[in-house]
């Protein structure tokens, strides 16, 4: 049961240092109920307390963590149902089927295309996280084996899926390393998944075919101690499968219903008969509120724009996007080529930078932090004005990296021009177009 801003305030320390970013205890405490503030923040919190606050403050759906390595990932600890509210924390997981009784040769084609599929948006790097190996009855020592490939061989984590616990367990002994999900432990074998779940410390999902059928199979599994649960409701019809997603959320976060506060694993490759509206329902699971969404196979022109729906979805609607300041090559720049400024909005880079690649102009991007304005914005704001981005660019270092003394500079920031000659003497700054559309002809031109 949550506790209310007052009950935490009695387990605060109660001195009003400000170390934790607000001037009392009892604001902190406010912040802290409401969902606005980490306990980690206050520095002073004795451990008995922070046990209390740690449960009271805990998301209401459970974070679970899927995996090791460079494609570890976390579901669930989400806080709102509308993404507007605050954020949403943890992208839908994506995941592709491989089947038990692939052949080695067709396996290792597989994960070489998948292992491709990355791409770099922002300053980031979208990409897959999971892979399924289903049983399709080829046995025991067939999936341990493909399960045992996958994760030895590539980045990518695992669900493992059947529900013979034999088969299951082969496949915890082969795979258990990289820390796979299980699933699924249901009504008829979910003592022995539950136990093998715990005797391995591995998160399982259960599956059940309703969302009140689930309850009693997530209450077993934690009074058995197990707390890294994944739950399925059984759906494989679109609509209901949409409506359980929005109860089950609804539960957990209005209702606070714990035995429902866990993230979701949805099938749409269980729902759909070609790869195209797999992508559609995929793409509505994304939105609201799969944890994982599992899909029969990856091809670029289905997961580049899940990626990208994720990548908006799960971005704080509070903070604008924002790219890491500094000096960006496009094309292979050498000594000779132009040198162009802009604002770090994540927006402005995108277009930026993918008008300066259509041009073939091989060019400099230095990208000045403006808090993620863009360029109108920043420059009436005050955070790109002349003087800044003289001084960027005399300390970024571009200057070690061209012989030419010339700088392009954003036509909406037109006016900031005679600012910037007087903070880089000796230098060129020219007006460039005001519409990103337009610097393909303008650097042909140059
Ligand atoms: Fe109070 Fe802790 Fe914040 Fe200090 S850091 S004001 S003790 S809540």
């Amino acid at each position: 049961m949550a506790l209310t801003g007052i009950q935490i305030f009695k387990l605060l320390p109660k001195t009003n240092c400000k170390e934790c970013g607000v001037p009392t205890c009892l604001a902190f405490a406010m912040n802290l109920a409401s969902g606005k503030a980490e306990l980690d923040s206050c520095p002073y919190v004795s451990d008995e307390a922070r046990e209390k606050l740690a449960e009271a403050s805990a998301p209401p759906i459970r974070p679970v963590k899927l995996g090791k390595g460079v494609r570890q990932t976390t579901t669930g600890g989400e806080t709102v149902l509308y993404r507007h509210e605050k954020t949403f924390f943890n992208p839908t997981v994506l995941a592709a089927t491989v089947a038990s009784d692939i052949d080695a040769a067709a396996l290792d084609s597989k994960l070489k295309v998948y292992n491709a599929f990355q791409y770099e948006r922002v300053g980031l790097n979208l990409r897959p996280e999971l892979l399924v190996v289903k049983d399709v009855g080829a046995g025991a020592a067939a999936f341990a084996d493909t399960a045992k490939k996958i994760a030895s061989e590539s980045e990518f984590n695992l669900v493992l899926m059947t529900e013979d616990v034999d088969v299951m367990k082969a496949g915890v002994e082969a795979a258990g390393f990289k820390r796979p999900l299980i699933y699924a432990a249901t009504e008829a074998n979910v003592d022995a998944m539950g136990a093998l779940a715990k005797e391995n410390d591995l998160p399982v999902a259960v599956k059940a075919d309703s969302v009140e059928a689930l309850i009693p199979l997530t209450t077993k599994l934690t009074g058995m101690g197990i707390k890294d649960i994944v739950i399925d409701s059984g759906s494989r019809e679109i609509k209901q499968a949409l409506e359980d997603q929005v109860a089950i959320r609804r539960a957990a976060l209005k209702a606070g219903n714990k035995a429902l506060g866990f993230p979701t694993i949805t099938f749409p490759c269980e729902m759909a008969s070609n790869l195209d509206m797999e992508t559609v329902i995929s793409a509505m699971f994304v939105a609201k509120y799969g944890g994982i969404v599992v899909m029969s196979d990856f091809t670029t022109e289905s997961l580049f724009p899940l990626l990208l729906e994720r990548l908006n979805i799960f971005t704080d609607p509070q903070r604008p996007m924002t790219v890491t300041e500094g000096i960006f090559e496009i094309g292979n720049p050498d000594e000779n080529s132009p040198v162009v400024v802009t604002t770090n909005f994540a927006l402005t880079y995108f277009i930026v930078s993918g008008e300066i690649e259509a041009s073939k102009v091989p060019c400099w991007l230095l990208i000045k932090d403006s808090e993620g304005l863009s360029v109108l914005t920043a420059w009436a704001a005050g955070k790109f004005g002349g003087d800044d981005v003289g001084m960027f660019v005399k300390k970024c270092g571009i200057m070690d990296k061209v012989k030419h003394t010339e700088l392009i500079i954003p036509g909406y920031a037109a006016a900031i021009a005679g600012d910037v000659e007087e903070e880089l003497p000796g230098w060129t700054i020219t007006v460039g177009p005001r519409e990103a559309a337009h610097l393909p002809a303008f650097l042909k031109s140059k």
